[in-house]
C-alpha cells in the first residue's frame, strides 16, 4: 500500500487537480485550481445542469434551477435594494433551499453574506444585524417575526412576511431562462462572509472570510476524500466518478454545513439532502429514500443515528462515508461504527469557523490506527504547536495549536484587538491545546478556551455567565461542561445566590429564555454556599470546580 508521502506526491503533482502554488511571497500554499471566488464556483456548478443539487422534503432543485434563481435574486438585490460590493446581507433561516439560494445570490451580487444562527433569540439576532450593519435581511417566517423590530428591509421565504417585508417568491418574480449573474468579479482576498462565532469575552464575533477561503474549501474536502480512498488501496478515478449524495445533519449557518457540505457539493456536482432540523429517524428515512452516500455533521449525529431503535429497519447500503467534526469524536464512536456500519469510511475532521471548516482530517486506515487523532493537516495547511509566549514546541509536547493556510479567515469584523490577539504573524491561534506526533498526526488534548461544545454547538461560558449575572439573585456564577454520552457535553452552571435571595433552576431557565438561545441554557444547575474557587488573579478555577462537582 502507498505511504502518505506517495499519495500526496501523486495527488498534488504537476498537472494534477490538487496541484499547489504559493500565494505570492507569503509562504502560504493554496490549491492552484481552486475557484478564485464564489462567482467562479457558481459558473462551474452550472455545468452540472439538470442534475439534482438540493433536496428538501419532496422538492428537488437542479443545478440549473439553482443558478437561475441565484442570478435572478442577485439582480433584484442589486437593482431593487441597491446592494453593492461590500454591503452586508444577512440570511436567517432553517436549512431550506432558499438559504442556499440566498447565500449564493448575496455573493453573486458582490456583497458579504452574513449567516445568522437560526436558534438565536430576538435579542441575539438584533445584535447580529446591528453588528454586521446588514442592509437587507433574507429570513424565513419564524425568523422574520424575531427580526421585524430591527427595521431593516426584509425578504421572507416560507411563511408570512411582516408589514413592509416582501415575499421571497414575489421578489424573484418570473425567472428568465437566459438570466445571467450581475457583472461583479471580486478579488480572491475580498471579504465574502461573516459567520458569527462566540467569543470568550461575551458577545459573538463576526469571522470575516474571503472569497479565497470559500473557493479552496471544497478542494480541501475533496482532497481529504481522495487521500482516504488512495490510502485504502481503492481506485481514486472510480471514486471521483461516483456521484455523492450528502445528507446534511447540521445547520447551514455553520461553516461545516456551508462549506464541508454545501459548497463542496456545488463543486463536485453531487446532491445535498437538507433537513429542517436534525432528527435521527428522519435521517434514516432520507438515507434509504434518497440513496444517500455520505452523511456530514457532528459526532453526535452519527452516534444518535446508530442508537435509534429502528436503526436496523432501514436500508442503509448506499451509505459509504460518515464525516464528522466540530467537536471531539470519542474513540468509542469509531468502535460503534465498526460494529454497526462495517465497511464504511468514517472520518474525523478538525476545523473552526476561523479555518473555514476543514483544516486537519483523519480518515481511512489512518483513523483506525489512530482513533484518538484528528489526523494530518491538509497539504495547503501548516500547523504548529506553541508555548504561551508563541515559541514553537518540539514534536510530542503539548501547547496551543496554530494554523496557517489559504483557509484562514481575514480576521474579525470591526474587532481589531481581537484580530490582533488571534492572528499573529499569519498564524491563527486556535485556543485548542494539542500535540503533534513524529509522523505529523495532530491530537487535541484539551481546550484552552472557556467553552462547552454541546452536540457540536459551541457555548461560550462567558456569554452564559453574563446572562446569569443579569439575574438579581445571582451573586457569582461559573459555567462548566458536563460530560454527556451522546452530546459530548451539556451546559452546567454553578451559582452562588445573593444573601437572602431564592431562585429555583426552573425560574432561572425561564429568566434566561429571552436572553440566550435554548442550547446555551444550563441543563444542570448547582447552588453553592461558599465562594467559588478562584486564582489570585480572580479567575474562577474551573478545573477545580469540575473536579469538586463532577469528580472528573
Ligand atoms: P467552531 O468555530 O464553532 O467550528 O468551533 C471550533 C472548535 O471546535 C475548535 O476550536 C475545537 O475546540 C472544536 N473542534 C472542532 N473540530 C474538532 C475535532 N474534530 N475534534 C476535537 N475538537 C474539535
Amino acid at each position: 500500500s502507498l505511504s502518505h508521502a506517495q499519495v500526496q506526491a501523486q495527488l498534488t503533482g504537476p498537472g494534477q487537480l490538487f496541484e499547489m502554488e504559493e500565494i505570492g511571497g507569503t509562504g502560504v500554499r493554496t490549491w492552484k485550481h481552486a475557484p478564485p471566488h464564489y462567482r467562479a464556483l457558481l459558473e462551474m456548478s452550472r455545468f452540472h445542469g439538470d442534475k439534482v443539487f438540493l433536496v428538501y422534503e419532496d422538492e428537488h432543485i437542479t443545478f440549473e434551477d439553482h443558478f437561475r434563481r441565484v442570478a435572478t435574486l442577485a439582480r433584484r438585490l442589486v437593482e431593487d435594494y441597491g446592494v453593492s460590493k461590500g454591503d452586508r446581507v444577512a440570511v436567517a433561516m432553517r436549512n431550506y433551499p432558499e438559504w442556499v439560494i440566498s447565500f449564493s445570490a448575496v455573493l453573486a451580487a458582490g456583497a458579504i453574506a452574513v449567516p445568522l444562527n437560526a436558534w438565536w433569540t430576538e435579542a441575539e439576532l438584533a445584535y447580529g444585524v446591528t453588528d454586521s450593519g446588514a442592509k437587507v435581511l433574507i429570513a424565513d417566517g419564524e425568523r422574520a417575526v424575531r427580526l421585524a423590530s430591527t427595521g431593516v428591509p426584509m425578504i421572507v421565504a416560507r411563511g408570512e412576511a411582516p408589514d413592509g417585508a416582501r415575499a421571497f417568491d414575489d421578489v424573484l418574480g418570473e425567472i428568465p431562462a437566459d438570466v445571467s449573474l450581475p457583472e461583479v468579479e471580486p478579488a480572491p482576498d475580498d471579504p465574502a462572509t461573516i459567520f458569527y462565532t462566540s467569543g470568550t469575552t461575551g458577545n459573538p464575533k463576526g469571522a470575516l472570510g474571503s472569497h479565497r477561503n470559500i473557493g479552496q474549501s471544497p478542494m480541501t474536502v475533496a482532497y481529504g476524500l481522495m487521500r482516504a480512498v488512495a490510502l485504502s488501496g481503492k481506485d481514486v478515478g472510480a471514486a471521483a466518478g461516483t456521484r455523492r449524495i450528502t445528507l446534511l445533519t447540521v445547520p447551514l449557518f455553520h461553516v461545516t454545513g456551508c462549506f464541508s457540505a454545501m459548497t463542496t457539493t456545488m463543486f463536485s456536482g453531487g446532491g445535498l439532502v437538507l433537513m429542517y432540523k436534525w432528527d435521527p429517524e428522519k435521517a434514516l428515512q432520507l438515507i434509504e429514500r434518497e440513496r444517500v452516500t455520505a452523511m456530514i455533521g457532528v459526532p453526535t449525529n452519527a452516534w444518535q443515528l446508530m442508537s435509534h431503535p429502528d436503526f436496523g429497519k432501514y436500508d442503509l447500503s448506499s451509505l459509504s462515508t460518515l464525516g464528522y467534526g466540530g467537536a471531539p469524536a470519542p474513540p468509542k464512536l469509531l468502535e460503534r461504527i465498526k460494529t454497526n456500519l462495517p465497511d464504511r469510511a468514517p472520518s474525523n475532521g478538525y476545523g473552526m469557523t476561523e479555518t473555514s471548516a476543514l483544516a486537519i482530517g483523519n480518515g481511512g486506515a489512518d483513523y483506525h490506527a489512530r482513533p484518538d487523532s484528528i489526523g494530518l493537516p491538509s497539504p495547503v495547511v501548516d500547523v504548529r504547536v506553541v508555548d504561551p509566549l508563541g515559541g514553537e514546541l518540539p514534536r510530542g509536547e503539548v501547547g496551543e495549536l496554530c494554523v496557517r493556510g489559504p483557509n484562514v479567515i481575514l480576521g474579525y469584523w470591526n474587532k481589531p484587538e481581537a484580530t490582533a490577539q488571534t492572528f499573529v504573524g499569519g498564524w491563527l491561534h486556535t485556543g485548542d491545546l494539542a500535540k503533534i506526533d513524529e509522523d505529523g498526526f495532530v491530537y487535541i488534548v484539551d481546550r484552552a478556551k472557556d467553552m462547552v461544545i454541546r452536540g457540536g454547538e459551541n457555548v461560550y461560558c462567558a456569554e452564559v455567565e453574563a446572562a446569569l449575572f443579569e439575574h438579581p439573585a445571582v451573586d457569582d456564577a461559573a459555567v462548566i461542561g458536563v460530560p454527556h454520552d451522546e452530546l459530548g457535553e451539556e451546559v452546567g452552571a454553578v451559582l452562588r445566590l445573593a444573601p437572602g435571595a431564592s431562585l429555583t433552576p426552573d425560574e432561572l431557565r425561564e429568566f434566561l429564555s429571552s436572553r440566550i438561545a435554548k442550547f446555551k441554557i444550563p441543563v444542570h444547575v448547582w447552588f453553592r454556599e461558599g465562594e467559588l474557587p478562584r486564582n489570585p488573579g480572580g479567575k474562577i478555577l474551573k478545573t477545580h470546580l469540575r473536579r469538586e462537582i463532577l469528580g472528573t
